[in-house]
């Protein structure tokens, strides 16, 4: 019953034909059934979670410690007496007391709020040409994915609905172990060099003195970083503010290299686009679900799925050879750009369908842990610096949040492990009498010979750090800002722009104008214009 109201949850008039035709109820039991339909489609599946346990579990189990003994009485703590004190070894109480005092584990750095759920990813083409890697080995094949999508500076508690990029991360549980695709919904991203990560990261969060988002901490360090400007761009677009997760693109957002059985090399991007078309939100609306729905992406992600209305990705790469990119006049390893569609295609790999949702937030969405170092034999990195930092800083801060077996936990684990990796806090799986130590005589797992093909590559220059500060970061944001963007949507980019810039104070308004300015000369008068500054100051920019 319960499912044919949600099936039918949008069209009252089949839900009154379906009962008369299908299950030949006179008009009064309909009458009576379309009271309870009201009252029960006015709740949505993610309201009637509870409901739906009940339905399944059918029975109560009887309760236990967590070391498995029977409670005789969850409702009265151990007492001398009816008032009395209570006893040290009234252990149910105590244990509970206990764990509930650590039930947090940190929360992340960045991407602290988002939704999970599983499917799986299905090879449509062959790029077998390109890459061995064995989730692409055949069209028609299917891997198990699980993704998690995210808002990247809020707390776990804060709005779906603010301006800001939107993690995108799909793992993939191939047979040749975990690959995760850390992405985003942009493909490119604020900085190119990982040392900057962590300043830019703070200027996104809140003063250290009164812990409050801060304007000028946020333009300030944008605009002395002029490599921002192109995400910058994207972020005060339409795209900034996403309806819910299910309508956005991803972006694989790094260079990666292919590499294929004769091991012969390209480079690769990317990119997933959704099947359910790019929907945004509009200022109003996302202001007013911050504070009616602040969870509104999640539940929409929740509901679709439990509806069966599963949303699917398209699945792209894009491939420049060697050669290519020795000769792009810009770096194509640089995160802050893209590569042009017309100049390198997307080629059509597969699908990404999402079926099925947690069952168990905390144990596969707060604990799932995605690393750019988990990378499968095919797929390797590019010299992309921001890329070559998360391969580092990713499993660094599992192993502080989750500790370091986090790959052990069910959602995060492969399908098979033989290492020389043992003990630390929470193993589930310790390898049990294999030997413990490499070389050893006694049938330790040793070399993987079949896998050996390694793409080879050399390079060499002087060890320096080089600034990369003037880096061409205007061109594509000019591309961006003159033909991909309508009138209407340059309008309302300008508009995001100046209701947020004013905040923070002049001399960064100043410089800001000056940025914008360098992607197209009116677009920094119209700023300053909305702006109010005044116009003998910004003259002398
Ligand atoms: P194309 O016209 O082939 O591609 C333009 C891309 O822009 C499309 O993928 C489109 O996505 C996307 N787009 C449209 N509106 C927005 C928005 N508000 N925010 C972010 N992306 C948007 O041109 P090029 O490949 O030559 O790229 C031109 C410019 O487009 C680039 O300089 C870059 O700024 C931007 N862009 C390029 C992408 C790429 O990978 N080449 C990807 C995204 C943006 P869709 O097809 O979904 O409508």
């Amino acid at each position: 019953m319960r499912r044919l109201c949600y099936l039918l949850s949008n069209n009252k008039t089949s839900f009154v034909l379906v009962l008369r035709s299908v299950c030949s109820y006179s008009l009064k039991q309909v009458e009576v059934l379309e009271n309870r339909y009201q009252t029960m489609a006015s709740r949505d599946p993610a309201s009637d979670q509870l409901i739906q346990y009940k339905e399944k579990a059918k029975n109560v189990l009887p309760a236990t410690t967590a070391h498995g003994t029977p409670i005789t009485d969850k409702d009265a703590t151990l007492t001398v007496g009816r008032r009395g004190p209570i006893l040290l070894h009234d252990v149910p109480l105590i244990e509970e007391l206990a764990h509930f005092d650590r039930e947090r584990i940190p929360e992340r750095v960045v991407h602290a709020k988002g939704a999970g759920a599983f499917g799986y990813f299905e090879v449509t083409h062959d790029i077998t040409k390109y890459t061995r890697a064995k989730v692409f080995s055949q069209i028609g094949k299917k891997t198990p994915i699980a993704v998690r999508f995210s808002t990247v500076g809020g707390e776990s508690g804060s709005a779906d609905t603010v301006r800001d990029p939107r993690g995108f991360a799909v793992k993939f549980y191939t047979e040749d172990g975990i690959w995760d695709l850390v992405g985003n919904n942009t493909p490119i991203f604020f900085i190119r060099d990982p040392i900057l990560f962590p300043s830019f990261i703070h200027t996104q969060k809140r003063n250290p003195q009164t812990h409050l988002k801060d304007a000028d901490m946020f333009w300030d360090f944008l605009t002395l970083r002029p490599e921002s400007i192109h995400q910058t761009m994207f972020l005060f677009s339409d795209r900034g503010i996403p309806d819910g997760y299910r309508h956005m693109n991803g972006y694989g957002s790094h260079a990666f290299k292919l590499v294929n059985s004769n091991g012969e090399y390209c480079f690769c991007k990317f990119h997933y686009k959704t099947d359910q078309g790019i929907k945004n939100l509009n200022v109003q609306r996302a202001g007013e679900l911050a504070g009616s729905d602040p969870d509104y992406s999640i539940r929409d992600l929740y509901n679709a799925i439990a509806r069966g209305d599963n949303p699917s990705w398209t699945f792209y790469i894009q491939v420049m050879t060697n050669e290519q990119a020795m000769k792009c006049p810009f770096n194509p390893f640089d995160l802050t750009k893209v590569w042009s569609h017309s100049e390198y295609p997307l080629i059509p790999v597969g699908k990404l369908v999402l079926n099925r949702n947690p069952e168990n937030y905390f144990a596969e969405v707060e604990q799932v842990a995605f690393s750019p170092a988990h990378m499968v034999p095919g797929i390797e990195p590019s010299p992309d610096k921001m890329l070559l930092g998360r391969i580092f800083s990713y499993g660094d801060t599992h192993r502080h949040r989750l500790g370091p077996n986090y790959l052990q936990l069910p959602v995060n684990c492969p399908f098979r492990t033989a290492n020389y990796i043992r003990d630390g806090p929470f193993v589930i799986h310790n390898q049990g009498a294999a030997p413990n130590y490499h070389p050893n005589s006694f049938l330790g797992p040793t070399n993987d010979t079949e896998n050996k093909i390694l793409s080879s590559e050399s390079i060499s220059g002087d060890v320096k750090r080089f600034d990369t500060w003037d880096d061409d970061n205007f061109s594509q944001a000019s591309i961006f800002y003159r033909k991909t963007l309508t009138n209407e949507e340059r309008e309302r980019l300008l508009n995001n722009i100046v209701g947020n810039l004013k905040d923070a104070s002049d001399f960064i308004q100043l410089r800001a104008v000056k940025n914008f300015s360098q992607i197209d000369v009116s677009f920094g008068e119209k700023i300053a214009e909305g702006l109010k500054l005044q116009r003998k100051t910004v003259a002398a920019l």
